[in-house]
């Protein structure tokens, strides 16, 4: 079975109050799944709004990550209350959470993104965290959100930097999934590929101008951020299985176990997994294209404010086996890395991180 996208999307300008009524035929006690301090006006808006619906409605934040010890909590706070829906509002992390635990109580979730960080308001996936923000793994759902409302003014509030990481985690979909799955027989995951390619071409013309924010941009906006929330969700419910992460999101998995006094967002770790994985596919399949690719990727990501290197994520490679560890982890049995076409050993990502980092502190 595959679950190609939410039973329902609301999307564009009040796409909340316009999702308000086919909420409140969904549901009569909701749960409100937050997270950040920064966010917590929108909610008390969503959770008056649903209160003046005359549904019975609680809120609860997550107090770290998409990870157990949360994810357990609550879980406990839904079925004491007997809440028989979970709305997460917020970023990634709130989504992924709300996702995953209406799927354990076989509940529905409504997915309302505050911001264009990730498509996770549309998959059927969660992805597991420790409470420090080490990746654990991702866990397959059976579907998509029963509700997806992704309101443009709510996105508008949201700091420029999340939309610069939705861009580069959306940019991800084509370089992971062209090299993973163009020999795939299967008409829908070669149509998700080249959706994913006119996605990047899309975001490679209207990104700068959308994360400049200047009012002619509007439109540029609009598509980028319904890009990264929207379309990067449907590459993955087209695609399927098959579809597959590789490279750029196992480097991102293995870079979250090396704890950082800052935290880095999703896409902005899985931009530089790009750059390493057209470097490893510069090595290791002679792909003579690479080089091109890297350089019309940094020119964005610099326009951006993207970081480039792991040393920008603040981690020294060269330092604490740092380099060792991400390796160990890139290149685990079970890691998205192993779905390339040619073989990857642990000695490879040494050499490319090192040479790439080294490279940039000539620079
Ligand atoms: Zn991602």
């Amino acid at each position: 079975m595959q679950s190609i996208s939410p039973e329902t999307i609301f999307r564009g300008e009040n796409a909340w109050k316009k999702a308000l009524p086919t909420i409140t035929t969904s549901t009569v006690s909701p749960l409100i799944l937050g997270r950040s301090m920064s966010t917590v006006n929108l909610r008390n808006i969503i959770f008056s709004d649903l209160k003046n619906q005359n549904l019975s409605v609680n809120s609860a934040n997550l107090q770290f990550d998409c990870c157990k010890e949360d994810i357990s909590r609550i879980k406990n706070i839904v079925l004491n209350n007997k809440h028989d829906s979970i709305i997460a509002v917020g970023g990634g992390k709130v989504l992924d959470s709300g996702k995953y635990i209406a799927e354990c109580l076989n509940i529905p979730c409504i997915t309302v993104p505050l911001s264009a960080s990730t498509c996770a308001g549309w998959t059927a996936l969660s992805n597991i965290y420790t409470k420090n923000g080490q990746f654990i793994k991702d866990v397959k759902l059976s579907s998509c959100p029963k509700i997806l409302v992704f309101d443009h003014k709510f996105i508008q509030t949201a700091p420029s930097r999340t939309l610069a990481s939705g861009i580069a985690d959306a940019l991800a979909k084509w370089y992971e999934s062209s090299i993973t799955s163009s020999e795939v027989n299967d008409g829908f995951v070669q149509q998700a590929i080249q959706i994913a390619r006119v996605l990047r071409d899309q975001l490679l013309i209207d990104g700068e101008k959308a994360y400049i924010g200047e009012l002619e941009a509007n439109i540029s906006w609009c598509n980028a951020i319904e890009a990264c929330g929207l379309t990067a969700g449907l590459v993955g419910g087209i695609g399927g299985e098959k579809c597959r992460t590789s490279a750029a999101h196992a480097i991102h998995n293995a870079i979250t176990q090396i704890i950082t006094p800052n935290k880095f967002l999703h896409g902005e770790i899985v931009g530089v997994g790009i750059l390493l994985q057209l470097r490893l596919e510069e090595l290791k399949n002679n792909n003579k294209l690479a080089d091109q690719s890297i350089k019309q990727l940094l020119e964005l990501m610099k326009k951006l404010n993207l970081p480039t290197t792991i040393a920008e994520l603040g981690i020294n490679v060269f330092e604490n086996q740092n380099l060792n560890k991400i390796a160990d982890f890139a290149c685990r049995d079970d890691s998205d890395i192993h779905f390339l076409p040619f073989k990857i050993t642990k000695q490879d990502i040494v050499e490319v991180i090192s040479n790439f980092e080294k490279q940039k502190i000539i620079a």
